[in-house]
């Protein structure tokens, strides 16, 4: 039976970390970190996440300012406010919460995050710098994904890495990550034909869907390394994208959900504002 990889402690002590290393910013630079959260509308799911961004700020000590705009907010009060959150010199990164109301263009508000305030890894300059390999914010839950298995040791040069997604928040920068680990990535989506075939032949599953134990048993090699990203509500309860109790039977090692990756992406974020703000005060210091 395939080990549990608890994103939940791992978190933790990578919260406690962040913890010393925000204590030691703060005393170098004499001020607190600063993280703008902004909120719009009232999708349960996006007030919980932010509830807890928030919630871990406060733990390890990052200032948080939260944001929040009503469902029928304007498009261009919503980049109104982002615009001047970006252009605040006190601010050193900006979260705006995911999935945005339909009428508000993602890509328009995106857009006008600094790069260096790009928290979240999502601009264009971060995802680009990420596919060049140079230094860069990097999605938070990819980011987590890579810290899950190196906790475990797990050897990922060589590997066959088959991610199951291809969005731009996990499945592509999930991707890039773990080629730069010299990992053999194949990205499948809902256009792949033969998506079993080419699970089989994996040593790590990366399943990032949106749908309910989609993954099952007879799609996974023996021993192979599970992880799943899937957040899905349902009748019976908060279900990942992998079929767990099966599929734990096949995996050397599974993440559970939840208390797997959810958590690290949290952690990830924290991580993030913390290099946004040392990169700025290093940046002041040339
Ligand atoms: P998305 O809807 O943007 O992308 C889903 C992807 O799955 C698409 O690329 C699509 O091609 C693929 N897909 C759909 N049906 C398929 C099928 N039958 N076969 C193969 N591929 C198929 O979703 P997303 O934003 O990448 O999120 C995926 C899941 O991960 C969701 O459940 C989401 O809630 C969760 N999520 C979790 C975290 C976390 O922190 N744990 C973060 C982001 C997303």
């Amino acid at each position: 039976m395939g080990e549990i990889i608890d994103g939940k402690i791992l978190s933790m002590q990578i919260k406690d970390e962040l913890k010393v290393r925000n204590a030691e910013f703060e005393k170098k630079f004499g001020r607190k970190i600063k993280l703008a959260v902004v909120l719009v509308g009232e999708n349960p799911a996006s007030k919980v996440y932010v509830r807890n961004k928030i919630k871990s700020a406060e733990y390890i000590g990052i200032e948080s300012l939260s944001f929040y705009l009503p469902e029928d907010a304007e498009e261009d009060e919503v980049l109104k406010l982002v615009k001047t959150l970006a252009d605040d010199s006190s601010v050193d990164a900006i979260l705006v919460q995911l999935p945005l109301p339909a009428h508000i263009s993602e890509e328009k508000v995106l857009d006008i995050i600094p790069v260096e305030k790009d928290v979240d890894g999502f601009s264009d300059r971060n995802v680009g710098k990420l596919t060049l390999g140079k230094e860069c914010i990097a999605a938070c839950t990819p980011e987590g994904i890579i810290e899950l298995l190196k906790s475990k040791n797990i050897e990922l040069t060589e590997k066959n890495a088959v991610v199951i997604g291809r969005s731009n928040i996990v499945g592509k920068p999930i991707a890039l990550l773990l080629l730069r680990e010299n990992c053999t990535v194949t990205v499948c989506h809902s256009k792949t034909v033969g998506l079993k075939e080419i699970c089989k032949e994996a040593d790590i599953i990366v399943a990032a869907i949106g749908k309910p134990e989609f993954v099952k048993a007879d799609m996974v090699k023996e021993g192979a390394v599970v992880i799943d990203v899937g957040i899905n509500r349902t009748e019976n309860g908060l279900k990942g994208d992998v079929d767990f109790l099966s599929v734990r039977d096949k995996a050397s090692f599974i993440t559970p959900v939840p208390g797997g990756v959810g958590p690290m992406t949290i952690a990830m974020l924290m991580k993030n504002a913390i290099l946004c703000a040392e990169r700025r005060e290093s940046r002041n210091g040339l």
